[in-house]
């Protein structure tokens, strides 16, 4: 190492545990391709609603920029303040945004074309004088446009699978759809300025067991593509250009790792039991079919939910019938008769998918819009395909079919309409699907669902606690956002009684109940979910070896008598202490 080169350290979120060493590569946020195509007349509304969509977007992005530079030092805070409120203005009722909303309809082009272009005459104007002060002027409203381009383009396919292998990608944002191009063959592990840890960025990140680091504020000006760069996704530190010292001691925590791995793989054969004999089913989470493998080999029971986002994302049409049910087939065959729990499309709020949200607008990007079973019961013909598909992948093994982000009983029997009448349809043209039908089961991660949880399970086959979504609307603390990452605690007393109230209710419908959220991968919590009642946990692959391990240590007499003292306080600092000193104990 060059010892003129100084080592620096940045903090933020490890939001997915374990240690990376390789060389940065800056995410290009540069020049972006503009694609261009003429539009019908009929299409000008739509092509201005989709600038408008993009526009809130890059706003929202500013936003959050803006917020973030608050705890900047007062200098840095003051000048990046500056930058960002001019952007904010250009965003707002400006030329260049007129301009192109104007272009779209007289000069029927696609709105990246129309921005494009109106960027150009506006550049083009200036470009004579010779005028630093100008020069930085026509960057910043580059800088604009092609946040607007960006914002516009989002689900074509950039690509962040073609990186070097070894690469560390540092960027502004990795949105759910980027984490998802990420292959654990050439990327190492990530960070990024924005980001919390609940959200499904994080989830994809702790799935793929890439250590990453998100919230990690002034990233962007530290780094450049072709430095070492370590990320400490256990301690949420991003370390550019490590010293000899730093790398060597990075290297003995590696080895450490591994050993820890390799203890765990021993486990698989071991039965999930706890030691006064009662059975645990433990089963894995499944956001990509890069994992399958993974999933084999952690010997999970079963998947406990099947994230079917992954086949809408980074695509510009919607996935056909036939081209689901190749997919689910596949996985279903794979799991050799073990059950796969296929959850129905949770695109929106900060899962997005361009065929599906453009014609809803802001509301699909809102965590209180049109998502999950919402958007499913707007767009009926987009649920009967994916039902029908995973009704005829039921024919190649056991499935069950789960109901994202429901709040009423209403959706439940709108849902179980439609996938009797796709049944229906598909038995009268004689196509094979699932017989008898699969079990049809409802997520509870609203506290309205949990709230009413005997009547859900009057209407449902199975419960999955959804504990991500479960806390983030009990708490109202947006999962991906870094600036309350804080105030995001499952140990709430308000999450655990909700949770409790779900599992009486389910015990008492006699219906299985299994908890999905990331709570059930961490095996500080594993007693207290035993402990209130739940005997099935699902989780990211990796998790499952803790998790068996923690779960072979508890005596459930125990769990339940600290669960049950537990739940008799109010303070979740106390909580988090009596589980604590509980986990240390036994
Ligand atoms: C949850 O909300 O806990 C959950 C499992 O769903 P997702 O993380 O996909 O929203
Ligand atoms: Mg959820």
């Amino acid at each position: 190492m060059n010892a003129a080169i100084k080592e620096i350290i940045i903090t933020g979120l490890g939001v997915s545990p374990g240690i990376a060493v390789g060389r940065v590569h800056v995410r290009e946020t540069g020049s972006i391709a503009v694609p261009e195509y003429a539009i019908k007349a009929s299409e000008v509304e739509d092509e201005q609603q989709r600038l408008a969509d993009a526009l809130r977007i890059s706003q929202r992005q500013i936003g959050r920029l803006k917020a973030k530079s608050g705890s900047m030092p007062p200098a840095a805070a003051e000048e990046i303040g500056f930058l960002l409120d001019a952007y904010e203005q250009m965003l707002g009722d400006s030329r260049l945004v007129r301009g192109a909303f104007h272009r779209i309809e007289s000069e029927r082009i696609n709105a990246e074309a129309a921005v494009q272009a109106e960027i150009n005459a506006i550049t083009e104007g200036f470009a004579a004088l010779d005028d630093t002060y100008i020069a930085a002027r026509m960057d910043d409203i580059r800088e604009v446009a092609d946040r607007i381009i960006r914002a516009l383009t989002k689900s074509h396919v950039r690509p962040l699978n073609t990186v070097p292998k070894g690469s560390v990608i540092i960027s502004e944002e990795m949105t759910p759809a980027d984490a998802a191009q990420l292959t654990p063959k050439r990327v190492l592990g990530f960070a990024a300025v924005l980001g919390g840890a609940q959200g499904h960025t994080a989830i994809m990140a702790r799935a793929l067991g890439l250590p990453a680091v998100l919230g990690a504020q002034g990233l962007m000006h530290q780094v450049r593509s072709g430095d070492t760069v370590i990320i400490d996704g256990t301690q949420g530190r991003v370390i550019v250009n490590p010293s000899t010292a730093t790398l060597a001691a990075y290297e003995i925590k590696q080895a450490e790792d591994r050993r820890i791995i390799g203890r765990l793989a021993r486990l698989r054969r071991q039965p999930s039991v706890t030691r006064d004999g009662i059975d645990i089913s433990l089963s894995c989470n499944v956001e990509l079919p890069i994992e399958m493998p993974g999933v084999l080999s952690a010997g999970a029971v079963s998947i406990g939910l099947l994230r079917s986002e992954f086949m809408f994302m980074n695509r510009e049409d919607i996935p056909s019938e036939d081209e689901q049910f190749h997919i689910l087939k596949d996985i279903v065959e794979n799991m050799d008769g073990r059950t796969v729990t296929v959850r129905t499309l949770d695109i929106g709020g900060e899962k997005l998918a361009q065929s599906l949200t453009q014609d809803i607008g802001e509301s699909a990007q809102s965590a209180l819009g049109v998502r999950g079973i919402r958007l499913s019961l707007k767009k009926p013909e987009l649920m009967e395909g994916q039902i029908a598909a995973i009704l005829r992948a039921g024919a190649f093994g056991p499935v069950r079919i789960l109901l994202p982000m429901v709040s009423t009983v209403r959706e439940v029997i709108r849902a179980r309409d439609i996938i009797k009448r796709v049944a229906a349809r598909l038995k009268r043209k004689k196509v094979t699907i699932a017989d008898p039908l699969p079990p049809v089961g409802v997520m509870i991660e609203v506290p309205s669902a949990a709230l009413t949880a005997d009547a859900m399970a009057a209407v449902s086959d199975f419960f999955a606690v959804g504990s991500n979504d479960l806390t983030m609307y009990t708490m109202a603390v947006d999962r991906t956002d870094e600036q309350v990452a804080e105030l995001y605690n499952p140990l709430h007393p308000s999450v655990l009684r909700l949770i409790q109230f779900t599992a009486e209710s389910a015990l008492r419908n006699r219906i299985p109940i299994s908890i999905c959220g990331e709570m059930a991968g961490d095996p500080r919590f594993t007693a207290l979910i035993l402990g209130l009642g739940i005997r099935e946990l699902s989780m990211s692959a990796h998790a499952l070896g803790p998790v068996k391990q923690r779960v072979r240590e508890i005596e459930m007499a125990a769990a339940q008598n600290r669960t049950h003292f537990i739940m008799s306080q109010t303070d979740p600092g106390r909580i988090a202490m009596l589980l604590d000193d509980f986990n240390s104990l036994v």
